[in-house]
């Protein structure tokens, strides 16, 4: 643990260090009751994650304008248990093993040649057309610029009936996320969940995000697929998931003297809240569905407190909502975590 006692030693130790920015807005107020055995449970919770810094304590404020003490660490956003993709398939011909996923009636389905030839079919709109009719070969974005002009909110028109792809090497090199993560969640009063920007982070280090805009996509006939991890690239935050997949799995656990049989039984924690819950895996390690969840996801069951169990991998939704009050996801350049400053999300 660090423990900065005045802004000059704060000053001197990151450049001695060379930490993080964020370390600066450290002090000694209550990062001395958060002890370093919880945070070596989070150090050994993403041990599968590609860090650049920390896990290390730092001062925050949540959403609802609670002061506390969060973790802070900061990560790439490339998992390094395998190697993202594929996404588009490029001719309609093409099997399953060429494309990723998309949501389809609360499924997710395999992004094959033959989704991309039924598209006019399955949403009943003969605007669709994402293959050239001669060669079968589909469109898709296979540029930085028009990954971009494709992945925007109002679609380049260019790009009506494109297949969406920005790839990991659009970004820019070395970028990172840091993660501002309260070492003990703050509940939000019943009835009034909070659902801020992205779910979370996953024991990998990719960001767990909020729904996709698949209606915006849609609507500008386009798909953007995820791959079959449930994560795609944008350029702004980079690979990340609107799915949680039997990709994540693991048996470490950040919740406090939890027994590990009954952490697997319940499925295996597969990230962190931005709120400081755990969340679990979509389904219990027998297969079937856990029980009283409530509408954020999450219970608490005879054997383990408070934890969210991921939404299915078709639902478009890896939390229902926050139960408690959420940190922050820093982008590089910024350096303080003050997430009651930042306007809900409707
Ligand atoms: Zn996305
Ligand atoms: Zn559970």
């Amino acid at each position: 643990m660090r423990a900065y006692n005045s802004s000059k030693l704060t000053l001197s130790l990151i450049v001695a260090g060379g930490g993080m920015a964020s370390s600066a807005t450290a002090q000694s107020t209550g990062i001395d009751q958060a002890s370093e055995a919880d945070l070596a449970l989070i150090a050994n919770f993403f041990t599968s994650a590609d860090v650049v810094d920390g896990p290390i304590l730092v001062d925050c404020t949540l959403s609802g304008g609670t002061e506390t003490t969060c973790f802070s660490i900061t990560v790439r956003p490339n998992p390094l248990d395998y190697t993202p993709g594929p996404w588009c398939p490029t001719n309609i011909s093409d099997g399953a093993d060429k494309g990723g996923i998309w949501f389809l009636e609360g499924e997710a389905v395999d992004v094959d040649g033959e989704f991309i030839a039924n598209l006019a079919e399955t949403y009943g709109d003969s605007e669709w057309q994402l293959f050239d009719p001669d060669t079968g070969d589909v469109r898709f974005t296979g540029t930085l610029e028009a990954c971009e002009a494709a992945a925007r909110p109002d679609v380049d028109p260019d790009y009506e009936n494109y297949c969406v792809q920005c790839l990991p090497e659009y970004m820019p090199e070395g970028a990172t996320i840091t993660y501002v993560i309260p070492m003990k969640p703050f509940p939000v009063l019943r009835g009034t969940p909070t659902n801020f920007g992205g779910s979370g982070v996953a024991l990998n280090g990719v960001r767990l995000d909020g729904p996709a805009p698949v209606d915006a996509i849609l609507g500008a006939h386009t798909i953007a697929p995820f791959d079959d991890c449930g994560g795609h690239v944008n350029t702004h935050v980079g690979y990340h998931y609107h799915a949680v997949t039997d990709c994540l799995h693991g048996t470490p656990t950040t919740l406090k003297s939890a027994d590990l049989a009954e952490v697997a039984k319940e499925g295996g924690q597969i990230g962190i809240a931005m709120d400081g819950y755990p969340i679990f895996a979509h389904l219990m390690e027998n297969g079937e569905e856990p029980e009283g969840l409530d509408q954020c996801f999450g219970h608490e069951t005879e054997a383990l407190s408070y934890h969210y169990h991921a939404g299915s991998a078709g639902s478009n939704q890896i939390l229902g909502c926050h139960a408690a009050e959420t940190g922050c996801v820093l982008v590089e350049g910024q350096t303080v975590c003050d997430a009651s400053r930042r306007p809900a999300r409707p």
